[in-house]
């Protein structure tokens, strides 16, 4: 069931390309504000960063933020990464997608941008963002997104504010012809860690995950979770099949790189696995061989009941949230209601 070289294949990197950011989403994690940042990578070192992931592999690139959009060489970055083979995505705010901006964005190949919004209404999106018109803004974003002819998906943070406006928002989604429902459960770091108070109770995240997978088989469009890993349990369990749906993929065929180059298992997963300025940029060097990420393939030796579980080597549970809860990112998922057998 497990295998060594699958839980290595780079499939999805997730660059920071910015913390800068104008909106102050109270769940962000990388508590990012409307200043300069300066140390992030240069448009050359983002050269290098992308020159290096491609000659050895061709995972989706997401470039992320902060608001990547505030960055004014986006889409050169964009295009060179399409050069090289690989399918970049980008995760913008929406307010600066406007018709010029939007025709950048396809003429520099971005196959697919994700705009989040945590509220169906422009009270509770709003409330939640930090800022008033945020709601509108996102909106405007992807109807020029749409115009322009760019495939868009919806990302949601789900948090005990907004847990029971997911059926209102994958109609919202499905109104707005979004491609994919993608749903985020919150993961408390960064700003989120000020949000403790409104993480779900393992028993509505279990009941949550229910419903996505009810929904995912009865919705027009594709329906999922990203840092759910225990959704790949809850899908096998309902199928009887191995879930493809959740699981964690930090460091397991997902690498996120700081604004400074820092690359981590995951964004909310605060663990420096090498610096690309130190290493001479080979991201491929650091992947393969950072003992974090190295530590965190080897999912039989994690602990609690995330180490012995029979769904370990589809969930593994989060490594953030083990982390976060008790400092020892091998530790078990706090959030996960299940209870394995000791003898299986
Ligand atoms: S550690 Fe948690 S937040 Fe990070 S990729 Fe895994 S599931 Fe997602
Ligand atoms: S116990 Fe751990 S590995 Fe098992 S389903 Fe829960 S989070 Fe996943």
């Amino acid at each position: 069931m497990n295998s060594d070289t699958h839980q290595q294949a780079l499939r999805v990197v997730a660059w920071e390309t910015t913390r800068r950011c104008e909106l102050q989403c109270k769940h962000c994690r990388g508590s990012a504000r409307n200043q300069d940042y300066p140390d992030e990578l240069s448009t050359e070192e983002g050269i290098c960063l992308i020159d290096n992931i491609s000659s050895f592999a061709k995972p989706v690139l997401i470039l992320t933020g902060g608001e990547p959009m505030t960055r004014s060489d986006i889409y050169d970055l964009a295009r060179h990464a399409t050069d090289r083979g690989l399918r970049v995505a980008m995760a913008p705010c929406g307010s600066l997608i406007n018709s010029k901006t939007a025709a950048r964005i396809k003429n520099a190949g971005i196959q697919r941008i994700s705009i989040s919004l945590d509220g169906s209404t422009a009270e509770t999106h709003d409330a939640f963002r930090g800022v008033k018109g945020a709601f509108e803004s996102a909106i405007n974003g992807i109807n020029y997104a749409k115009k322009a002819g760019i495939e868009f998906q919806i990302n949601s943070t789900v948090t005990r504010h907004n847990v029971t406006e997911l059926p209102s928002l994958l109609k919202l989604a499905v109104d707005l012809g979004a491609a994919a429902f993608d749903i985020f459960f919150l993961v408390p770091t960064g700003r989120g860690a000020a949000l403790k108070e409104m993480e779900i109770s393992p028993d509505e995240y279990e009941k949550a995950l229910r419903w996505v997978d009810e929904a995912s088989k009865t919705s027009q469009i594709t329906v999922k979770t990203t840092c759910a890993p225990h959704y790949a349990r809850i899908q096998t369990q309902s199928t009887g099949k191995r879930g493809h749906g959740g699981g964690c993929m930090g460091g397991r065929g997902f690498v996120f790189v700081s604004h400074r180059g820092i690359l981590q298992p995951c964004g909310f997963l605060d663990l420096n696995c090498g610096d690309l300025r130190k290493e001479d940029f080979n991201f491929k060097k650091i992947y393969e061989e950072s003992e974090v990420f190295q530590n965190l393939r080897k999912v039989d030796n994690y602990t609690g009941k995330c180490g012995y579980c029979e769904y370990r080597y589809v969930c593994g549970g989060c490594r953030a949230r083990a982390y976060a809860q008790s400092g020892d990112y091998l530790a078990e998922e706090p959030s996960c209601t299940y209870v394995p057998r000791k003898d299986l």
